[in-house]
């Protein structure tokens, strides 16, 4: 039975470069552990939750993540006087296939390593506690511990499985306690190999000292590099003694059985040997949930040692395992097993045992109600929205809204919502720029009307000088004087077109006076209903109580509303119900009047055309088309909006915001 102590949490080994991180999400995916926390876009390693299996470093495109170094530690040790040792994971002829696996030795040695050790001898150390515990294990499931990854997973998120762990060390910490206390034990130790998570085992509560330092191959081959040796150059060189046998198959998927020489010993059915992250899972849960009950559960996370994340070369796992079974032959024709024996006998009495700890951090589960409304958020109202298409990293909407609850995932992860907002923000952009385009269109239509107005004003003040003048002076009983009437009224009639086109173009003046609005309007309303065409409409109004008075100028606003309300009326020659609404806007700073009727509404096609000079759909006669651009003009002089929304066949409402405040002009 494992023992648990008491929780020692070691730093992370692997941490995310924040400016490389291009939000794709691989990691928290690959995840096995799903520690990848995602904050501001960027993803970040939780060190508490995470198992050091590497994946994501693998799978990062980017090269976003960075694994700890022990590099300019190591290069200090070798400068130091006291010896230091290197210890070869058994999977270093597989990194370093180019060259033969004594010229990596050399090497070693040439970095100033003063003996160089495989690891495999403790491979053979482990084997042999495995054997012992399978004797006298009864019923119960064992799971292989030399994988650190996997010890991990279970402590921090299986905890429930710790009692199946085997309480034996890995074979990297059996060949350092041997190094320590039999071989070398002036000297510090460094081990060398493919995996990162080894650089966190070695920190273990209940197993450190064993270890000094883990490089991983990647380093090892970038201090060659740096220090210019060629491997290739170098004569070969031996391990030190002890040398293994069949132990240096370890690394490969199933060498721990073959290393125990066990098949032999149970039927092949009580023995599962299973590698790959997903894989390994897979069958972890099926343990707790006691699908499978072998005797022995033998798992890697990767796909064997030779697949570590840290091998320098993209050599395929075939390959790697022909390498390494070859180098294991070798070792089987040099040594002898008498001589193995008596070596692993000397070793016997090096404890091997190790304890395991309870690292899980239970997260308290979403109710549905806390899940649903993490859902609604991103749009997926109903169980139908969820598309499960894993773009977040996450393979359900449902798992990723737990992660969004448990503060490790964003909202704004989900692909299918932030399109569904990059519509949204680009409608809005157009609609936008639809509008600036308008108001470019009504401000040079503007700058041209005030010229004409402006040219026209005085031959028309000449002209209606002089006709009226004319037209006083002639008798009563002239013929003429109809003539002339015509052209008194009709010079009367351009100046307030003229009029309007200053007032659209914003060339008049505006006389600014606090305003009580709701009283304008009632002003206003009084004088509107009196037209015939009221006399079939229903008139409601709403008008806040609370309204400040605005500085507006009240005969030109005045006009504004006269043009709504007669349009309105218009708008509904038979019946219908007309509705002025007053009320502040939401930030408070504004007036608002909204004018509805019941009418005929506006073509959408014709919406766009509204404030433009002219524009007028009635009959000749009956209408100048000026009402809404001079509406427009004095609305803009006094730094407020007009709106419209219009439907034919149902009606209009047109909406006014005037500010509260005016600044200086
Ligand atoms: P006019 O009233 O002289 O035509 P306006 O500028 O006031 O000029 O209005 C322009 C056009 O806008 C009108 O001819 C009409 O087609 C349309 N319109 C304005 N208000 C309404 C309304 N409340 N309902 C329907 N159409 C309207």
């Amino acid at each position: 039975m494992a023992n648990l102590t008491s929780s020692a949490k070691p730093a992370g080994v692997v941490r995310t470069i924040k400016e490389r991180c291009q939000q794709c999400y691989a990691c928290v995916r690959h995840c096995p552990a799903k520690a990848i926390q995602v904050l501001e876009g960027r993803a970040k390693v939780m060190d508490d939750r995470c198992i050091a299996c590497g994946r994501c470093v693998r799978v990062c495109s980017q090269d976003a993540k960075e694994v700890e170094s022990a590099v300019p530690e190591v290069l200090q040790m070798l400068r130091e006087k006291e010896p230091v040792v290197a210890c070869l994971a058994p999977s270093f002829p597989a990194a370093f296939h180019d060259v033969r696996p004594g010229q990596v030795i050399a090497g070693l040695k040439r970095l100033g390593f003063d003996g160089v050790y495989e690891v495999s001898f403790g491979a053979e150390m482990v084997a042999r506690a495995y054997a012992r515990l399978l004797r006298q294990n009864g019923s119960k499931t064992i799971l292989t511990t030399p994988c650190p990854a996997l010890v991990a997973y279970v402590e921090r998120h299986r905890p429930q499985l710790i009692p199946h762990l085997a309480p034996i060390v890995s074979p990297m910490i059996a060949m350092g306690r041997a190094l320590k206390q039999r071989y070398r034990p002036d000297a510090k130790v460094v081990f060398i190999g493919p995996c990162l998570a080894k650089k966190a085992e070695i920190r273990r509560p209940s197993l450190t000292g064993a270890i000094d330092s883990v490089l991983t191959y990647i380093e090892l081959e970038g201090i060659f590099y740096r220090q210019e040796i060629d491997l290739s150059a170098l004569e070969e060189s031996d391990p030190s003694p002890p040398v293994p046998r069949v132990g240096r198959i370890f690394p490969v998927s199933g060498g721990l059985l073959r290393t125990a020489m066990l098949q032999g010993d149970v039927l092949e059915s009580d023995i599962v040997v299973t590698e790959g992250a997903d894989r390994s899972m897979d069958l972890l849960e099926e343990l707790i949930q006691d699908i499978i009950r072998p005797r022995f559960l033998d798992v890697l996370i990767c796909n064997g040692c030779i697949d570590g994340p840290m091998m320098s070369n993209d050599l395929h796992v075939f390959s790697r395992r022909e390498i390494v079974a070859h180098y294991a032959r070798e070792a089987c024709a040099a040594t002898s097993p008498a001589e193995l024996e008596r070596e692993l006998d000397a070793c016997a009495a090096i404890d091997l045992s190790r304890t395991f700890t309870d690292e899980n951090q239970p997260l308290r589960t979403p109710t549905e109600d806390e899940l649903r409304s993490i859902l609604r958020k991103i749009n997926k109202l109903s169980r139908a929205d969820e598309l499960n298409c894993g773009a977040c990293g996450y393979e359900s909407c449902q798992e990723k809204a737990i992660a969004v609850f448990h503060g490790r995932a964003e909202l704004t992860m989900c692909l299918p919502y932030m399109i569904e907002r990059l519509k949204q923000v680009n409608q809005t952009l157009k609609d936008t720029e639809e509008q600036l385009i308008q108001s470019a269109k009504l401000a040079s239509m503007g700058q041209l009307a005030a010229g004409i107005a402006h040219e026209i004003n005085n031959p028309l003040g000449t002209i209606m000088i002089y006709s009226n003048l004319v037209y006083r002076d002639l008798p009563a009983e002239d013929e003429k004087r109809e003539d002339l009437k015509m052209v008194v009224e009709e010079a009367a009639r351009c100046r307030e077109i003229v009029a309007g086109l200053l007032d659209f173009a914003r060339k008049s003046k505006l006389s600014l006076e606090p305003t009580d609005m709701n009283d304008l309007i009632r002003d206003s309303l009084a004088m509107a209903t009196k037209l015939p065409v009221y006399d079939h409409i229903q008139v409601h109004t709403d008008l806040a109580a609370d309204l400040p008075p605005i500085p507006v100028d009240p005969r030109q606003i005045k006009q504004v509303l006269l043009n709504l309300f007669t349009n309105a009326g218009e708008a509904m020659p038979d019946s219908g119900t007309f509705t002025v609404i007053t009320r502040l806007s939401s930030d408070a700073e504004r007036v608002e009047i909204v004018v509805s009727d019941t009418g005929k509404g506006i073509p959408e096609e014709n919406i766009s055309k509204l404030f433009t000079p002219f524009f007028t759909t009635k009959d000749i006669g009956k209408g100048t088309g000026l009402g809404l651009a001079v509406a427009y003009g004095i609305i803009k002089m006094h730094r407020g909006g007009i709106e419209v929304a219009s439907k034919a066949g149902e009606g209009t409402t047109f909406t006014l915001s005037l500010p509260k405040r005016q600044s200086p002009r």
